[in-house]
């Protein structure tokens, strides 16, 4: 068996979106599993629509997501000499021509075979001319005309298209550029790609592309089709379903472990697990289980396995993709052991790290914003006795520490006959200005004692 080669080639005319990514993973995975090769290719011969911008953009994406390529990027523009090299061949071999039938022409046979019920095409005029490269010349394939060319798909089975349908397409235009299907076989032969995993909107061009290998008696590739993401209403994937690309996500503050698990599981399964670290995926991954009809992208379901991965995840991970988060609130914090505290209180409840700054905020501030109803219920006047002995008691313990702590507490709750919830909640308002913050001790001890003890004391002041 020849090691596995997949690739991924986005063509650069926008940013990596979510199917996009989900194509390269199921190559990338594939390829890591069974310790072949992964190719990254940029497609950029639509040079009006192929920007540097794009090109960054997807690099950037896939990064991000971990999805690292062995060899590449190749850029299909910079391969012209390979692709004149393959379409010479098939000349002199026979299996292509040169045709100089002018648009027209051709636009007059279409419309004959339209006339006669037949699906309009080329009508093969060029093929017995025998005529050599001239300006304004495009090459053709000569395609078999009867029978019919079967797509092996592992996801879709057989698929049958029947040759009188494929008329002699244009594999060189006049300009001397290679065609699309002409480069991507080219390019994929010449890079041993044997695996393709793609869209199933390229299906349709695969056929062609069979033709070709065939023509130039090359081996076929492993073919996989997967169905398109759609959204919750069944329609494509598109923009009115929410963010498209992967880098909003990122901003959103999902973790590329938790879309690359979502994004798999969605054309994917491995019987009924839903949460996949990175190191499972890549285990259990296989092309046998890509599913047959389409994934639907549920932004919730998202949302709920990133919590579970930012749950899952030592800490010290979570610092260094939080901090941009923190810095679009104002947030200066550094790479550090405070930091670090701070995401271990704050890991059980956040749903995105975004969600996680924001909680995060009072950690970070002088003095926390207060909100005014939490205020108004919380810091009453009633209060006001049973705070200041806290931070008292609080300021005077030796050591600052948990056990320390829930004896301070244990006093006023006696002192105050006061149960735990009326003491932790105006403490909780007080140092944290809301009512809703990780569990009070863990929160009180990454606080530390000074900044405690002095917002129990303000907090005293408006109650
Ligand atoms: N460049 C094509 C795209 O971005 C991919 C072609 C292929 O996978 O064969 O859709």
């Amino acid at each position: 068996m020849k090691p596995v080669v997949t690739r991924f080639p986005p063509s650069p005319t926008g940013f990596l979106h979510i199917g996009g990514a989900r194509t390269a993973l199921f190559n990338w995975l594939y390829a890591r599993k069974t310790g072949g090769k992964f190719i990254l290719r940029i497609e950029d011969t639509d040079e009006d629509r192929s920007t540097k911008e794009s090109v960054d953009a997807i690099l950037e994406s896939l990064e991000w997501l971990g999805i690292d390529w062995d060899e590449g990027p190749y850029f299909q523009t910079q391969r012209k000499e390979i692709h004149d090299r393959y379409i010479e061949k098939l000349v002199k071999d026979g299996h292509a021509y040169y045709c100089a039938c002018t648009p027209e022409e051709v636009n007059d046979m279409r419309e004959q075979a339209r006339t006669r019920g037949l699906k309009p095409m080329y009508n093969g005029r060029c093929r017995k001319r025998g005529l050599s490269n001239a300006p304004g010349t495009v090459v053709r394939l000569k395609t078999p005309g009867s029978g019919a060319t079967v797509v092996q798909d592992i996801v879709k089975g057989d698929t049958a298209f029947q040759n009188a349908e494929i008329d002699d397409f244009i594999i060189r235009r006049s300009d001397g550029s290679a065609m699309y299907n002409l480069a991507v076989v080219v390019d994929d032969l010449t890079m041993g790609v044997n695996v393709i995993i793609r869209g199933d909107d390229h299906l349709i061009n695969t056929p062609k592309q069979i033709l070709i290998y065939q023509a130039l008696g090359a081996d076929l590739p492993v073919f996989g089709h997967v169905p398109m993401v759609l959204g919750p209403d069944k329609a494509r994937l598109s923009k009115r379903h929410g963010a498209m690309s992967v880098s909003e996500y990122r901003d959103m503050g999902y973790l590329p472990d938790a879309v690359i698990n979502y994004l798999v599981r969605l054309g994917w399964s491995h019987g009924d697990q839903e949460f996949f670290t990175r190191k499972e995926l890549i285990e259990k991954f296989d092309l046998n289980h890509l599913g047959r009809s389409a994934g639907m992208f549920d932004i919730g379901r998202m949302t709920a396995l990133n919590a579970k991965h930012i749950q899952a995840k030592p800490a010290a991970e979570l610092v260094s993709p939080l901090l941009p988060h923190l810095k679009t609130l104002g947030i200066e914090a550094a790479d550090d052991l405070f930091t670090r505290q701070v995401v271990e209180t704050l890991q059980p409840r956040s749903r995105t790290l975004k969600d996680m700054a924001a909680a995060a905020r009072f950690y970070y501030v002088d003095a926390p914003e207060m909100d005014e109803k939490a205020v108004a219920k919380f810091l009453t006047p009633e209060v006001c006795d049973m705070l200041n002995q806290a931070a008292d008691a609080i300021d005077a313990v030796s050591e600052y520490t948990q056990p320390a702590l829930e004896e301070v507490f244990k006093k006023i709750m006696a002192d105050f006959n006061l149960g735990f919830g009326k003491i932790a909640q105006p403490l909780r308002v007080a140092v944290t200005g809301t009512t809703v913050s990780p569990g009070i001790f863990e929160m009180l001890l990454v606080l530390g004692k000074d900044r405690t003890v002095q917002r129990i004391r303000r907090a005293a002041r408006l109650a």
